[in-house]
């Protein structure tokens, strides 16, 4: 959504229908101080006073968030344009995540490993020794259930039998045996068991 387009639209808008900022204000009840709020893109219009302010400026709703009078050819596209920009920002999050997860499996092998080679290296009791690696283990599983959640959640894994791309549960995820980021796993649509690559887009 961008304010500052919404608030030129709406200054525009409110010129056409013949009113000042202190009018349009008078007739919804708030400060002409909103209004020019509006207007410059600092804040937008509380959801309540909408219908309202769209029936003074002869717009809808819809047009109110585009910033502009949406013809209803280029509705669909706009839709589309929106739904197809959604969707980017939702593979880049996804990216992010993935590699998220590999610093966090990187951090937790570190941990672990030091702890051991510590408990090995020097000269300590037995039940010292344990709890220097069992203290290791503690982060390194908290750190194994985060990546396997990051996994799950980003992205999809899709169907290697019929390409189908879905988003599996948290338990089916750690069951699952894998290579890597592929994972044997039954596929909730053609209920067939492959090997289910992870995919970014749907
Ligand atoms: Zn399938």
């Amino acid at each position: 959504m961008d304010q500052v387009k919404i608030g030129r639209f709406i200054a525009e808008r409110r010129k056409l229908a013949g009113f000042t900022q202190v009018q349009l204000a008078e007739k919804l009840n708030i400060t002409d101080r909103a209004v020019s709020k509006w207007e410059t893109g600092r804040s937008m219009p509380d959801s309540a006073l909408m219908p309202e302010l769209c029936e003074l400026l002869h717009i809808t709703i819809n047009d109110l968030f585009n910033g502009e009078v949406i013809v209803m050819e280029d509705y669909k596209a706009k839709t589309e344009k929106l739904l197809i920009e959604m969707a980017r920002q939702k593979e880049e999050a996804d990216r992010k995540m993935l590699m998220f997860e590999i610093v966090i499996g990187v951090f937790a092998t570190l941990i672990v490993l030091g702890a051991t080679i510590a408990a090995s290296v020097f000269e300590m009791p037995e039940y010292a020794r344990l709890c220097v690696i069992g203290a290791g283990f503690v982060p390194f599983i908290i750190g194994c259930c985060i990546a396997l959640q990051i996994e799950q959640k980003a992205g999809y894994y899709e169907c290697a039998e019929c390409g189908h791309k879905y988003v599996p549960t948290y338990s089916s995820v750690f069951f699952a045996p894998h290579v890597g980021r592929t994972r044997f796993m039954k596929c909730p649509e053609c209920s067939k068991k492959s090997w289910n690559k992870k995919v970014l887009t749907k």
